[in-house]
């Protein structure tokens, strides 16, 4: 391990946690404030005092919110569970099935509704947690090049008559790439072929949709999205994940998504939180109009770089770790706390500085970021 570490240093890659707080809603990182820019606070959620005081102040006073202390098939699945999911069912019109995180989401649904006869056909870029569930799965899985789905439709043409059935499994936003998938044509595809989609929005449920519900809502599209997956964690910021599926399927994984069996279901405290704030990001219409002006004028002004996408998460590519990484701390001296993308999460030769925004980034700091940018590509 040693070793391993040593070389990881050696090739700039090795990783740290960062010790963080917010307090009277400032970001800070040992102590000195930041503008945060690596968040997936897409709504300034996590700096609403006025809201957690109005939740803390709303809790029962004699009823236990802390540890579950079991899991939800056994004691774990208090009241306040049944009320969040009939809240977020009700939103999409769907059984909703809560489980502790989007990771322990994407780790149990697959596994658990397919079988060895199946196929799943993945973006190529589809998020570690679903890679990790398809690994422990029986099923046969192939992957796609990212939102290629002319090479998806040539590997369903293939695949067709070989499996008895087909689960194509995508995120609307793609978090490292900023870019979106084209639901509208893989929906078409669906009619076609006959598949089942499985579509991710953790990156995109506050931030699109007339009630922030996501891509599909945005579209229009919820009634032909077959398992919908979503996190309370990131513009909600809360915890907790969900899946929006047919009543056959919810109870299919409630006896058989060992994510969702094998663990201690998440505290009531927590789950009420969600609650408290799936009901207000509803109406955050504001917040979200906000996020996509701003994320638009950074992209304008960043215009001569490719590749950034087209939402609230912009990547700045470099070649090279070293340069990423130098930018990264010029902007941090600066007051903006942003981190470096590498290998393995991108590939080896496209390290990148994820900037992801919030409602009150201005444009006075892409001003500065664009400046501090600029002086740090003069020095080299
Ligand atoms: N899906 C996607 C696309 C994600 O980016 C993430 C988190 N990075 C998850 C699922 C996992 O969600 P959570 O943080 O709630 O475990």
């Amino acid at each position: 391990m040693k070793e391993q570490l040593e070389t990881l240093k050696a090739m700039g890659m090795d990783r740290h946690l960062v010790s963080s707080e917010i307090r009277e809603g400032k970001f800070l990182v040992n102590g000195k404030p930041y503008l945060n820019l690596s968040s997936n606070d897409y709504l300034g959620i996590s700096s609403r005092l006025d809201w957690q005081t109005e939740f803390l102040e709303s809790l029962p006073k004699t009823t236990y919110l802390m540890g579950a202390t079991s899991s939800r098939l056994l004691t774990g699945s208090s009241q306040c569970k049944a009320d969040l999911e009939q809240e977020i069912g009700t939103a999409y019109a769907k059984s909703c099935l809560l489980y502790n995180s989007g990771y322990h989401a994407n780790l149990g649904i697959l596994p658990a509704i397919t079988q060895k006869d199946d196929l799943v056909l993945a973006d190529k870029l589809i998020h570690a947690s679903i890679i990790d569930g398809l690994r422990t799965a029986s099923c046969n899985w192939l992957r796609f090049r990212h939102n290629d789905l002319n090479h998806l439709e040539r590997l369903l043409i293939q695949n067709y008559a070989i499996h008895k059935r087909i689960i194509v499994a995508v995120e609307s936003l793609y978090s490292m790439d900023g870019d979106w998938v084209d639901l509208v044509a893989l929906v078409q595809l669906k009619k076609k072929y006959g598949f089942e989609i499985y579509l991710d929005e953790a990156h995109a449920v506050g931030v699109v949709g007339p009630t922030g519900l996501g891509l599909a809502e945005q579209l229009g599209l919820l009634p032909e999205i077959d398992y919908l997956v979503g996190t309370l964690s990131k513009a909600l910021a809360s915890e907790g994940g969900f899946v929006l599926c047919n009543p056959d399927a919810h109870a299919y994984l409630i006896n058989t998504s060992r994510s969702l069996i094998f663990t201690t279901a998440g505290s009531p405290i927590t789950t009420l939180w969600s609650l408290f704030i799936f009901r207000k990001m509803r109406t955050m219409h504001a917040e979200r109009q906000q996020l996509h002006n701003i994320s638009e004028a950074f992209r304008n002004q960043f215009a001569h770089h490719n590749n950034l996408g087209s939402s609230q998460i912009v990547p700045l590519n470099y070649t090279e770790v070293s340069t990423c990484l130098r930018a990264v701390e010029a902007l941090r001296q600066k007051g903006f706390w942003v981190s470096a993308i590498r290998y393995p999460t991108v590939p080896k030769d496209q390290p990148r500085i994820r900037f992801s925004f919030t409602p009150s980034v201005t444009s006075d700091d892409i001003t500065q970021i664009y400046e501090t940018l600029l002086g740090t590509q003069n020095e080299q």
